[in-house]
């Protein structure tokens, strides 16, 4: 592995954990934070948690473990080019999801609306709170005891009062700081991944054919110089070379404006990166053709009309599991019983808990068991 750039963050600059723990030493620090997430509960629940489609809709639809590895491996790609530290950048990014709630965006509304007067819910904060708090595997500490730096990255926004919270890590939303060139990274990963997916995906299930997509200026040039180059090509073939060489393109465009950026502003080290612009970035053009894909899919595919309706679904879900919950905690598993014992926003925050950690098959699941007349309180 080439050697690391100067800015990129290492264990030797690593803030370091909050309750120290020995070296490891067979590995980085940043490899265990990736162990520790991969081998950790609400890593394997991903795998049935909606990313856009629900998972018994089709087993070729991305889910949010599929959607964690791909975003993991376009971070790894770039931070590796960029002489950055690739197992910091793959932590985050397997990490960044593990707060979503059953369901997509849907479920995330849903379970904020729930929360409105107890503080509200943010996935990406929730994300934090699995990892910082919610984890129940070590016996030395709460959640995986993650290095400042993965944690720094998995906290992609959020709120000045929520800032003013997390003391250390919250400081750099109030001071307009920057997180590092890693965590910048694994951000941008995830919006490539998943506007490339979506396309894949929508296309798969027929609620959005290619030729509306030719409209759009990122998909359109690919698209034409496959069907020129390959004409016999079968559709399917087609779809996956065009969403290949648009990645391709996105990862290239990135890599190349960002380097333009680090080397303008002269950095030395990694505090430096805090305190400058965003550095990692695409370029305008691409930026604007980015924004135009990303706008197609809101209309045609995110507001499409059976996507609507699987939503209002799962927000009917969410908000019923909250609200009986909340009106009689006894209801809830053993586990969670002393939370019935708690004041009334301290309950929301164990409700909320409760219901962002589950899959999306459990929720159906368990709003069946507490809802469908025909099913008896004993059958789990
Ligand atoms: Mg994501």
């Amino acid at each position: 592995m080439a050697e690391l750039a100067p800015y990129a963050v290492t264990e030797a600059n690593s803030r370091g954990r909050k309750i120290a723990e020995t070296a490891p030493h067979s590995r980085s620090e940043f490899q265990r934070d990736r162990d520790r997430i991969i081998h950790s509960g609400a890593f394997r629940r991903l795998e049935y948690k909606t990313q856009v489609f629900v998972n018994h809709e089709g087993d070729l639809f991305r889910t949010r473990l599929t959607h964690s590895i791909e975003v993991a491996q376009i971070a790894r790609s770039i931070a590796r080019r960029l002489r950055l530290n690739e197992d910091l950048a793959e932590a985050i990014s397997l990490a960044h999801d593990l707060g979503h709630t059953p369901f997509g965006h849907a479920g995330q509304d849903a379970l904020n609306a729930c929360m409105k007067a107890y503080g509200g819910f943010e996935h990406n904060l929730q994300s934090l709170r699995v990892v910082d708090l919610l984890e129940e595997r070590y016996a030395a500490f709460d959640g995986l005891n993650l290095c400042f730096e993965t944690r720094e990255g998995i906290l992609k926004h959020c709120s000045a009062d929520n800032a003013a919270r997390l003391g250390v890590l919250g400081e750099r939303f109030l001071s307009n700081r920057r997180p590092s060139l890693e965590a910048q990274i694994a951000n941008l990963a995830d919006e490539i991944a998943y506007n490339n997916h979506d396309v894949d995906d929508g296309l798969r299930s027929g609620l959005i054919t290619l030729e509306q997509l030719s409209t759009v200026p990122l998909v359109e040039t690919h698209l034409h110089e496959v069907r020129h180059a390959y004409p016999a090509l079968p559709e399917r073939r087609v779809v996956h070379e065009t969403v290949r060489r648009m990645i391709n393109t996105l990862v290239s465009d990135l890599i190349q404006h960002s380097e333009r950026n680090i080397c303008t502003q002269g950095l030395a080290v990694v505090e430096d990166v805090r305190n400058a612009p965003a550095l990692v970035a695409f370029s305008m053009e691409i930026n604007e053709q980015q924004r135009a894909l990303k706008k197609f899919l809101r209309t045609n595919l995110y507001r499409h009309y059976l996507v609507m309706r699987m939503s209002a679904k799962a927000q009917r879900i969410i908000g019923d599991l909250f609200g009986v919950f909340m009106a009689d905690s006894r209801l809830l598993p053993p586990q969670l019983q002393p939370a019935a014992g708690q004041a009334e926003p301290d309950r929301a925050r164990i409700v909320a808990d409760y219901i962002a950690g589950m899959t999306d098959r459990y929720a159906i699941r368990e709003h069946r068991r507490i809802f469908a007349v025909e099913e008896m309180p004993a059958t789990f």
